[in-house]
């Protein structure tokens, strides 16, 4: 933990998109609002009506080492992000069930996934999330060679590059309009609330009213009252 910031200032991290957009009501409930738009402002720390919380705009993949080494107290990231960080010194209090997909694999509409599975064949797969597709495929007992990507991961079936994918499914136009068929469903995917372990200690009077008003808020849209 950095110590570089008095123990009443908070500094939450979030990434651009669908995660700050999504977080904003939950930050509203808590009566905290974000003077400055990410998508129309180059700054990269945001101000917000309360003079001690600011929000930094960061990579959804580095949202985790931001609040794993203090640099900022708390912040919201994706499951397959955590996953893929592996969460160490991270503290995950609340799923706040947004930006919600699903993790799935992929494979071009004619490829006999089901058959190429039974029959052993060794698959290639491209996927930014290795450790997600490793696991899925160790438990199932299928031989893969995973090739890592950072984007496009739906290009590499119609190239020749994989046989498959492991990505995020949201509404399914992306395969769809890539001639793409999801095969297999890994897992649920949603963000949630993370936070550095040593603030959670030291600015436990400031955190908890957010925390818990980010709960409740975050509960009320589950249940269509928000
Ligand atoms: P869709 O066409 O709605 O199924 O969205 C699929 C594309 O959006 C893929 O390229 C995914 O990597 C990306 N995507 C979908 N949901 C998410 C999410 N919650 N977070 C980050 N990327 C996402």
């Amino acid at each position: 933990m950095m110590d570089t910031q008095s123990n009443s200032q908070l500094i939450l991290a979030l990434s651009k998109g669908r995660i700050f957009d999504e977080t904003l009501p939950l930050l509203e409930a808590a009566g905290i609002t974000v003077t400055e738009n990410p998508e129309t402002s180059r700054k990269l720390i945001l101000p917000t009506n309360d003079p001690n919380v600011r929000v930094i705009i960061v990579r959804a993949s580095d949202v985790p080492t931001y609040v794993q080494y203090g640099a900022a107290d708390f912040g919201v990231a994706g499951k397959d992000v955590l996953q893929e960080h592996g969460g160490e010194g991270l503290y995950q209090p609340i799923d706040l069930e947004i930006a919600k997909c699903r993790m799935s694999v992929a494979v071009q509409a004619g490829f006999d996934y089901a058959s190429a599975v039974r029959q052993g064949a060794r698959l290639r797969v491209a996927t930014k999330y290795f450790q997600i597709a490793r696991e899925h495929f160790a438990a199932k007992g299928v031989h893969v060679d995973l090739i890592k990507l950072y984007g496009s991961m739906e290009l590499a079936p119609l190239v020749g590059l994989a046989d498959a994918i492991v990505d995020l499914v949201s509404t399914g136009n992306t395969l769809r309009a890539n001639n793409l068929v999801e095969c297999e469903h890994i897992m649920d995917i949603s963000s949630r609330l993370v936070v550095n372990q040593a603030a959670l200690k030291l600015k436990r009077e400031r955190l908890q009213p957010i925390l818990e008003a980010f709960e409740n808020a975050s509960k009320g849209t589950q249940a269509g009252l928000a």
